[in-house]
């Protein structure tokens, strides 16, 4: 829309989509609101809506995926996470253990990650395990606890969201939702999870190829919700010194063709701690939106990810180092 477009204008090319069977999803931006079209089943011609008041330009998207594309929506989109911007000029950092384990392990982590300068905190109460008889999370006390800990710190909350059956629970207490690597392609639960309206950070599948990673993301999008923030969490590759491969040229590829803001999973992306420092430092300079980690008070002790679990000490040698490098690339912490 031009400029100087007015809501009514805007309201009536979303009226003219809908008489002709097609979805309108207005995306208001900085400098003006763009309406996107979707629903067609072949091409639409832009003679629908090029003559209405306010339209500036029409464009056809010729990517599968539509509403995460620059071509949409070109400015970079800002998702608010109970009051915490990520994809502004602030690198973001997400922190917390990778599952609920007790009252006191998710009190005692959310402070210590607070006192070190984490902006969120995360926490698995529903935990997607390989081993159905490893540690499957505390359910719905564990989201009781991360709201307790919310309540304690001030730290909006992320925490995953396994099956269509929880996502109202689990977006009754958290701030966002996560989709685990495991669940990107699950269809039904990104539609699910897309319609609460809640900010979704959305893993990259294990095997998950680019323009699957956006398809994913355009179905929560297509609910009408521009909340996502994509997280790249590493990849699987032949090498074995490393649980998966980080895919770090993911950042700048979905920049270019995405306005959705990504943030980069370390931890589970190398699966060991003493490689969560160098590649955070990584994410930040190549760009990332944010980063998250798992952070333990008792890594030996913890019912999962042990062996990835940063001390609080070394996350706080994190913060200082993701700071350095933020400055260093323009960007603010
Ligand atoms: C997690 O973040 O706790 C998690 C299970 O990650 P992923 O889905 O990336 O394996
Ligand atoms: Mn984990």
């Amino acid at each position: 829309m031009d400029r100087s477009a007015t809501s009514a204008e805007v309201e009536r090319v979303v009226a003219a989509a809908e008489r002709l069977g097609l979805k309108a999803h207005p995306i208001p931006g900085a400098q003006r609101t763009a309406v996107g079209i979707t629903g067609n089943k072949g091409a639409v011609g832009p003679g629908a809506f090029e003559a209405l008041p306010g339209v500036l330009e029409v464009l056809s998207v010729s990517h599968p995926y539509k509403l995460v594309s620059r071509e949409f929506h070109p400015e970079d989109t800002i998702v608010s996470v109970g009051g915490v911007l990520v994809g502004g000029t602030r690198v973001v950092v997400i922190a917390g253990p990778c599952a609920v384990e007790s009252l006191e392990q998710t009190l005692t982590i959310a402070r210590e990650v607070k006192a070190r300068g984490a902006d969120v905190l995360r926490g698995g109460a529903y935990k997607p395990r390989t081993s159905p008889y490893a540690f499957q999370g505390l359910g719905e006390e564990g989201l009781k606890i991360l709201a307790a800990a919310r309540e304690a710190t001030g730290l909006p909350v992320v925490t995953e969201v396994l099956d269509t059956a929880h996502v109202e629970i689990v977006a009754h207490y958290a701030d966002c939702l996560q989709i685990g690597a495991r669940n990107m392609q699950n269809f039904e639960l990104l539609k699910k999870a897309g319609k609460t309206g809640k900010p979704i950070l959305l893993k990259r599948g294990m095997s998950a190829t680019l323009e699957e990673f956006l398809l994913a993301a355009e179905y929560v999008l297509a609910e009408n919700n521009p909340g996502v923030i994509l997280c790249e969490r590493g990849i699987r590759t032949f090498t074995d010194f490393t649980r998966n491969t980080l895919d770090l040229s993911v950042v700048p590829a979905v920049e270019r063709i995405s306005h959705l803001p990504i943030v980069v999973d370390p931890s589970h992306g190398t699966g060991r701690r003493e490689k969560v420092l160098p590649m955070s430092r990584a994410s930040v300079a190549a760009g990332a939106d944010g980063i998250s980690v798992e952070v333990h008070n008792r890594p030996a002790e913890a019912l999962s990810d042990g062996p990835q679990a940063l001390t609080p000490d070394m996350f706080g040698e994190l913060m200082d180092q993701v700071r350095a490098i933020a400055a260093a690339v323009g960007r603010t912490t």
